[in-house]
């Protein structure tokens, strides 16, 4: 008898068993626990450094006293609220647990056994996760040189086992957006039956010159979903909430694979009061930007290239320095997301947390 710790308890899928552990962005306090530091600051995960708004923790907290309930599974109040703001009819829209959610949904839907999955790479670490689970594929077309996304190369790539493109624009982590030109002339080049993902979870930060494909690549193409988010522009990130809009058939397919009340009351509570205070919202990402363009003409003075960031964080490509960078950088308290052998990722803070950032990679690396 072969002793415990030499096999698994049961038999996870293989699929299971190969993959990694999900790791995220390290916290602060995991930090200075590491390096025996304090006043470590988190620029790792595209957070928003500010709280949630007075009036969403005020309806977070009136929302907590019918917890002894079950949330409405549809959340109708939030779809529909949705569909005005966006102007749609309330059949084209879909609520998830945070878009990772709805974006493991929509490998649970249209991805099998044998099955591939497309897309650019690097990007979002959750389409190889959802894609390996779901027992398919993942093909990864590399990024242009210049971060930019190679369209012909994907459009070439498309074989009759491809069922899903994901594309994160603006790409995390490199902050690069596709216009809807572009995603149209992908979406018009591929057949009709295979579904693409546009991942919109950095939308508020995107120059509205891209274009939007709610409103202009959707309604002539029912095989594309817009995924939005409110974890990032409304920094309601642990509360778990994001969206989808397509198709209505698309919708209800979408919707079967839902974990029942996977949206909790909290949740959708905090997505009403935030769509009722999208000015202030606004204002608060406007201020992301004014930053994130003052750290880019930072950086740009002390010789860096940058790609062109349309994110609330920027990409810097260090090729094989990157760990080494990122652990100098995270050695003084700023931690950051590595990306082996590639770059940094760098979410922008407060305007504190932006210079302690610049002053800290002046100190450790050069161009
Ligand atoms: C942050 C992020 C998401 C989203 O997250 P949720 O918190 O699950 O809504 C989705 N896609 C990309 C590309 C992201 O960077």
């Amino acid at each position: 008898m072969r002793a415990v710790s030499e096999q698994h308890i049961g038999r996870p899928r293989r699929v299971v068993a190969d993959l990694p552990a999900y790791r995220p962005g390290k916290g602060a306090k995991q930090a200075e626990a590491e390096h025996g530091i304090e006043n470590a600051i988190k620029l790792a995960s595209n957070e928003n450094p500010s709280e949630p708004l007075d009036a969403i923790v005020q309806a977070v907290c009136d929302a907590a006293r019918g917890l002894n309930r079950y949330a409405d599974h549809r959340a109708g109040a939030v779809r529909q609220a949705l569909a005005t703001r966006l102007g749609v009819d309330v059949e084209r829209v879909t609520v998830g647990n945070g878009s990772v959610g709805l974006l493991q949904q929509v490998a649970l839907t249209y991805l099998d056994d044998g099955d591939e999955a497309l897309y650019p790479w690097r990007s979002f670490e959750a389409y190889p996760i959802y894609t390996a689970l779901a027992g398919a594929e993942s093909v990864q077309i590399p990024l242009a040189p210049d971060l930019g996304f190679d369209i012909d190369r994907l459009i070439d790539s498309v074989t009759p086992r491809t069922r899903v493109v994901f594309l994160s624009t603006p790409n995390n982590p490199t902050g690069v957006a596709m216009t809807t030109k572009e995603i149209t002339t992908l979406v018009e080049a591929i057949p009709g039956d295979v579904m693409v993902v546009v991942d919109e979870a950095y939308r508020e930060f995107l120059d509205p010159g891209f274009g939007d494909p709610i409103t202009e690549v959707v309604p002539r193409h029912p095989n594309v979903l817009v995924m939005r988010t409110f974890s990032k522009a409304h920094a309601l990130a642990g509360l778990r909430i994001g969206y989808a809009v397509g198709h209505p058939d698309v919708i209800t397919d979408v919707d079967k694979t839902l974990v029942p009340f996977a949206v909790n009351a909290l949740a959708q509570a905090a997505a009403l009061a935030a769509l009722e205070h999208e000015d202030v919202i606004a204002q608060q990402v406007q201020a992301i930007l004014a930053e994130r363009a003052r750290v880019e003409v930072e950086l740009a003075a002390d010789g860096w290239e940058l790609p062109n960031h349309q994110t609330n964080f920027v990409y810097l490509s260090l090729g094989a320095r990157a760990d080494d960078i990122a652990y100098e950088l995270e050695k003084r308290g700023v931690v950051i997301r590595p990306f082996s052998g590639e770059g940094i990722r760098v979410t922008i803070g407060t305007p504190e947390q932006n210079d302690r950032f610049l002053a800290t990679l002046h100190e450790v690396a050069r161009p």
